[in-house]
């Protein structure tokens, strides 16, 4: 089995969570920027994480062997400080061009503030002047809906923005037609606690559809499960899903997204022998 893990936060985990990743079939790993666990107290502490993001995990993750690709923002949950986001979103430029950055994310909002709204527009504008990729994150619980319709509305309303070039992530049963139906891509998050079982994601692939939606883990410093991706494999086989199937929600499926960074395919492409490409 082969797969991509789309949404791991690597800096948090240990080496032997990435010789489990690489057993089980990862083939890359991408590692958007967040919320540390605590409020970083000013835009070094993000000068320092963009470098770990761009430089030492990188060569952490090419000990065994696994691509590793990042995104940079400041995260929703820090942005009610405009100061500190626009401090931050001065320093991304620096960084942008750097081999392993997909683009912008995971931005978003986190309880749908007008101050988040606005520090959301900025990183859209950021993504879009530089035509990255974006990865966004959507609210908790009470907020996801209306949370996810004022990403779409943001989104939508800047023209430069193409949706088949926005992964919306954390979707559940509620929001994914929202986002699906609009023409983005949708990422369904595996929790061992929150979010979504395996049982939960594959019953949404059988209402949704396989089209434009990838599985991701989103492992971190807080319970989680870096082999959840993988793990959904099983479910999906004990529904009778094909191998042909798992390999496209599991692997293409997020190549096909990636691919769209000359960045990931600069690495990426050479990574897949020509006979298992489709
Ligand atoms: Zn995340």
């Amino acid at each position: 089995m082969r797969y991509i893990e789309p949404h791991g936060h690597m800096v948090s985990r240990t080496t032997d969570d990435y010789l489990a990743m690489v057993t089980a079939g990862c083939r890359a790993v991408c590692e958007p920027a967040f919320w540390a666990g605590y409020d970083r107290k000013s835009a070094d502490g993000f000068y320092d994480y963009f470098c770990q993001l761009t430089d030492y995990e990188p060569k952490r993750a090419a000990k065994f062997a696994l691509p590793h690709f990042s995104w940079l923002c400041l995260n929703p949950k820090e942005a009610e400080d405009v100061k500190l986001a626009d401090d931050v979103l001065a320093l991304i430029p620096e960084f942008i061009d750097r081999p392993n950055v997909l683009g912008i994310g995971e931005i978003g909002l986190n309880k749908n503030t007008r101050n988040e709204m606005a520090v959301l527009e900025k990183h859209i504008d950021l993504a879009a002047s530089h035509e990255r990729l974006i990865l966004v994150h959507t609210p908790h619980l009470e907020d996801k809906l209306k949370g996810t319709r004022l990403i779409v509305d943001a989104l939508l309303n800047d023209k430069r923005i193409d949706p088949g070039r926005v992964i919306i992530d954390h979707v559940e049963e509620h929001t994914a037609p929202l986002v699906l139906d609009k023409g983005f891509w949708a990422g369904i998050t595996l929790y061992p606690e929150s979010k979504c079982t395996a049982a939960r994601a594959v019953d949404m692939l059988e209402m949704y559809g396989r089209e434009r939606i990838w599985l991701n883990c989103a492992c971190d410093w807080g319970v989680s499960d870096p082999l959840a991706v993988p793990k959904t494999a099983l479910e999906m086989r004990r529904r009778g899903d094909s191998e042909d199937a798992i390999d496209r929600v599991l692997y293409r499926n997020p190549r096909a997204f990636l691919l769209q960074s000359p960045r990931f395919a600069a690495v990426f492409s050479e990574d897949a022998a020509p006979a298992e490409r489709g």
